[in-house]
C-alpha cells in the first residue's frame, strides 16, 4: 500500500511534466504542481521506508516533505487563478518548520506531528481562503465545492492528528512509528481528487478559451461576425414567432484608412478598441454589439416596436464615437466619426440576409450623404 501510494504520486508528477511541455499558458501553475507531486511522492516514499530507513528522514523528513508539497500545491492553485501567492506566509511557515522540527527532532512523535499538522492546516486554509472567491467567479459554485473537497479532507485529517498529538503530549516513538491505514486512504483519495480535478480544470479552461476565440474578436474582445450571425438567426426566429421586429444597425468608421496612414496601424488599433468600448457602453445589456470585420460593426436590437426605434440608438452611438478624444503617437488629436445604416425586420422579408443588406445599403447612403450620420431604410 505505501509504495503504491508513492508510485501513484510519482505518476502525477509525470503527468504534470507532460502538461508543462504541452500547455504553455498554464506553466506557472503546472510547475508548482510538478513540485507538489514530487514532494508528496517523496514524503510518502519516506513514510513507506519506516522502520528501516534513517529516523531523521522517515519521520522529520517526511513531515517536511509533506508541508513542502502542500505549499507547492497551494501556490499552484493560487497561480492557476491568476493571483499572487502569499509568499511571506509560506516563508514564515518554512522557517518555523525548519527551526521547530529540527529542535523537536525525530523521536518526539507527538510534538513533531502536532507542529507539522498545525503548519499544514495554516497552509491549506490560507490557500483555501485566498482562492475561494476567484474559484467561484471562474468556475461557478458547483465546481468550487468539488475543488474544496480534497483541501477540506486534508484539513480534517491534519486536525485529527493535531488533536492526537496534543492529547498525547510528549511521546517518544516506539521504534517503528507505523502509519495507520486510514492515513494512506485519505492521502490516496485526496491526492487523486486534487490531481484529477486540476487536470480537468486545465482542460476545461482551454475549452472555454477556444470557444471564446471562435466567437470573439481578438483585438476588441467584441463578438465576431460568426457570433453576430448566430444571434441574427435567433432574433429572426423570435420575430417570425412573435411578430415583433428586431433592428439591425450597421456602422462603419469614416476615412479610417487616413487614421492608419497618418498615425500608424497601432494607433488605428487603439481607435478600434476605443470605438468598441464606446459602442458597448452605449447600448443596453440586451443589445448585441459585434465587430463585423475591419472597421465595421453591427448592432442588433431585439424587440423593437418598429425599425424606427433603431434611429435614436444609432444617433447615440454616433455621438458616443464623435465624442471620443484619442491621441496619435506624437500627441496629435484624433476625432473619429462613423456612419450608420439602420433597418429592421419586416414581415415580408424572405430571409435574415435581407434585413442585413437593407441596413448595409442605408450605411452606403449615409456615406454618400457626407458621413458622420444616420440613415434609415424602412422598406
Ligand atoms: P470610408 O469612410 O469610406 O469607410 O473610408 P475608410 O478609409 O474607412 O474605408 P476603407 O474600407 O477604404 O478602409 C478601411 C480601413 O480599415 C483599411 C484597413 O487598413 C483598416 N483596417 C481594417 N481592419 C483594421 C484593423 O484591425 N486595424 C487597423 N489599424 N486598421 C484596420
Ligand atoms: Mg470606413
Ligand atoms: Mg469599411
Amino acid at each position: 500500500m505505501p509504495l503504491l501510494v508513492s508510485l501513484q504520486l510519482a505518476l502525477y508528477a509525470l503527468l504534470w511534466g507532460a502538461g508543462y511541455v504541452a500547455l504553455k499558458e498554464e506553466r506557472p501553475a503546472i510547475l508548482q504542481w510538478l513540485g507538489y507531486a514530487l514532494a508528496s511522492a517523496t514524503a510518502t516514499a519516506l513514510l513507506a521506508w519506516r522502520p528501516d530507513g534513517p529516523v531523521w528522514l522517515t519521520h522529520t523528513g517526511s513531515s517536511a516533505a509533506t508541508l513542502l508539497s502542500l505549499v507547492l500545491g497551494g501556490r499552484g492553485v493560487v497561480r492557476f487563478l491568476g493571483l499572487a501567492p502569499n509568499d511571506r506566509l509560506f516563508i514564515a511557515v518554512g522557517c518555523i518548520a525548519v527551526v521547530g522540527l529540527g529542535w523537536i527532532g525525530p523521536y518526539d512523535a507527538a510534538s513533531r506531528v502536532a507542529l507539522a499538522t498545525a503548519l499544514n492546516i495554516v497552509v491549506l486554509m490560507a490557500v483555501f481562503l485566498q482562492t475561494r472567491k476567484r474559484f467561484i467567479a471562474e468556475f461557478g459554485p458547483r465546481i468550487a465545492v468539488l475543488a474544496a473537497f480534497p483541501t477540506l479532507a486534508l484539513v480534517c485529517m491534519n486536525l485529527y492528528f493535531l488533536a492526537q498529538g496534543l492529547m498525547r503530549g510528549s511521546v517518544a516513538i516506539a521504534g517503528t512509528g507505523v502509519v495507520p491505514v486510514a492515513t494512506w486512504g485519505v492521502t490516496l483519495v485526496s491526492a487523486a481528487a486534487f490531481n484529477y480535478l486540476f487536470l480537468f480544470l486545465v482542460g476545461y479552461r482551454m475549452q472555454q478559451s477556444l470557444q471564446r476565440q471562435a466567437s470573439h474578436d481578438a483585438l476588441t474582445g467584441l463578438p465576431n461576425r460568426r457570433a453576430m450571425e448566430q444571434r441574427l438567426q435567433l432574433e429572426w426566429d423570435r420575430s417570425l414567432r412573435y411578430g415583433k421586429p428586431f433592428v439591425v444597425i450597421c456602422a462603419d468608421l469614416d476615412h479610417f484608412k487616413r487614421i492608419n496612414d497618418q498615425h500608424g496601424h497601432a494607433t488605428g488599433d487603439q481607435a478600434l478598441i476605443a470605438v468598441a468600448k464606446a459602442l458597448q457602453a452605449t447600448v443596453r445589456d440586451t443589445d448585441h454589439v459585434s465587430r463585423f470585420g475591419g472597421e465595421e460593426f453591427v448592432i442588433l436590437m431585439p424587440e423593437a416596436h418598429t425599425e424606427r426605434d433603431g434611429v435614436p440608438l444609432a444617433d447615440r452611438l454616433r455621438a458616443a464615437i464623435a465624442e471620443l478624444k484619442l491621441t496619435g503617437p506624437a500627441g496629435q488629436s484624433i476625432t473619429p466619426t462613423a456612419s450608420f445604416g439602420v433597418s429592421g425586420w419586416l414581415a415580408s422579408d424572405k430571409d435574415r440576409e435581407h434585413v442585413l443588406r437593407r441596413a448595409d445599403n442605408a450605411l452606403y447612403e449615409a456615406k454618400d450623404q457626407g458621413r458622420d450620420r444616420v440613415v434609415l431604410k424602412a422598406e
